[in-house]
């Protein structure tokens, strides 16, 4: 077997198609967000247009601050797994933080949302005799991930369609434990999910629930809890799950729930137990920036508006983007050929960086740039973009909106 020579030929299928992956070599500027050095053809600076750093939270003041006291405080790392000297008090803090962010009785912390995903799903169906997960079909790759390892039957759902769960919750065995699972925010739709009527089916069935809000944290509600928490449902879900890395702008993830359903995915998830806690200072700036974002909606406000802006402009010029209820602007150019050569135009020639989203983040025909207002983005770096975005669809002759 010519091992290289096989890894060589599935990466040439990638440039066939169009789609492999070029990681942009940034330096983000703390002060400066969204503004990044850039390492590479074209300009030395670059204003950032699809960071999950929504808010831009990861450079905030008390934020920094958090971090760089808890640095001088406890050193760099964790020192070792939360059951064997890696639980620091930031740690625990942090979890009461995100219990009483969410109304829940606990929260239980994880190194990253893909790990909190994968480790919680595949053991809360894992571990329960005969359970089916009924998943979205546009779950993200760490909840399919999860429910994968997990050995669960899997039943999957259209869509966002309650009436489909419905029926497929009606055909199973009224005795068996179900967990339906789905996402508030989609991320790359940014469409959201009919979280009561799913409520409503869940409890017509006997079914538990496990909500992905990792694109709603620190975004909506009052007080930044999510859309569980705008809409008044948050004690209706079993499982709240989330990231701090995107609004809230640091590193790790969780769950929320009851103490009793914690304490389970604490004692039996190898992804939770058999791997170092996140550093000290990370913990102490989540913690630093929720605490923020649960008192302010300053930011929330302003990205919102420029969010709308943005789309308001889109639409005069007629370049293409999906509706949808939330903050983020999917530009639709359904081809992976047109949609990285875009993306590179816009940051060779303009110094604006949007990553393109080909398959299989997306469906193929559907490839796109995933713009994301911050409130940190000027009217002048709007003006920007439009201008570039114009001045592209016009040269390569791309489709418009009607
Ligand atoms: C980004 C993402 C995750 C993973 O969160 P990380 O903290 O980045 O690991 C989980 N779910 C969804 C829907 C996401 O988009």
């Amino acid at each position: 077997m010519d091992y290289q020579g096989f890894f060589r030929r599935q990466i040439d299928g990638l440039h066939r198609e169009g789609r492999y992956r070029v990681f942009a070599d940034l330096e983000r500027k703390a002060g400066a967000f969204p503004r990044a050095a850039h390492h590479g053809q074209g300009p030395g600076e670059v204003t950032v247009w699809c960071s999950n750093d929504y808010l831009g939270m990861g450079q905030h003041p008390v934020v920094l601050d958090a971090v760089h006291e808890a640095l001088d405080r406890c050193g760099a790392g964790a020192g070792g797994t939360r059951n064997i000297g890696g639980t620091n008090h930031y740690h625990v803090l942090l979890e009461r933080e995100l219990a009483a962010l969410h109304g829940t009785e606990a929260a239980l912390l994880f190194n990253s949302g893909f790990m909190s995903n994968w480790a919680s799903l595949s053991t809360l169906a894992g571990r329960m005799p005969g359970c089916v997960v009924l998943s979205d079909a546009l779950n993200h790759a760490s909840m399919i991930e999860g429910i994968r390892q997990s050995r669960a039957e899997r039943r999957i759902w259209a869509h966002n369609d309650v009436e489909n769960l419905a029926k497929q919750l009606a055909d199973l065995d009224p005795d068996r434990p179900k967990l339906i699972a789905f996402e508030s925010v989609y991320s790359m739709d940014g469409d959201i999910a009919p979280i009561k009527e799913i409520c409503d089916v869940a409890d017509q069935y006997g079914a538990m629930t496990y909500l992905d809000e990792v694109h709603a944290v620190g975004l909506y509600g009052p007080t930044g809890a999510g859309i569980a928490e705008r809409e008044g449902l948050a004690h209706r879900l079993t499982v709240i799950e989330g990231t701090l890395a995107k609004a809230f702008g640091t590193m790790g993830g969780y769950i929320a729930g009851s103490a009793a359903m914690c304490d389970f995915v604490r004692s039996f998830a190898t992804g939770f137990i058999f791997t170092t806690s996140l550093p000290p200072h990370v913990a102490a700036g989540a913690l630093a920036s929720i605490r923020h974002l649960r008192g302010s909606n300053a930011e929330r406000q302003r990205m919102h508006e420029r969010v709308a802006t943005v789309r308001r402009r889109l639409d005069a010029m007629g370049v293409p983007h999906l509706p949808n209820p939330s903050h983020i602007v999917p530009v639709m150019v359904g081809d992976p050929v047109a949609c990285k050569r875009i993306s590179d135009v816009l940051l060779e020639d303009w110094g604006i960086y949007v990553q393109p989203i080909n398959y299989p983040t997306v469906p193929r025909g559907t490839e796109r740039l995933r713009i994301t207002p911050s409130p940190a983005h000027t009217d002048a770096d709007i003006d920007h973009l439009m201008n570039a975005l114009g001045t592209i669809w016009g040269a390569l002759d791309l489709k418009r909106a009607a």
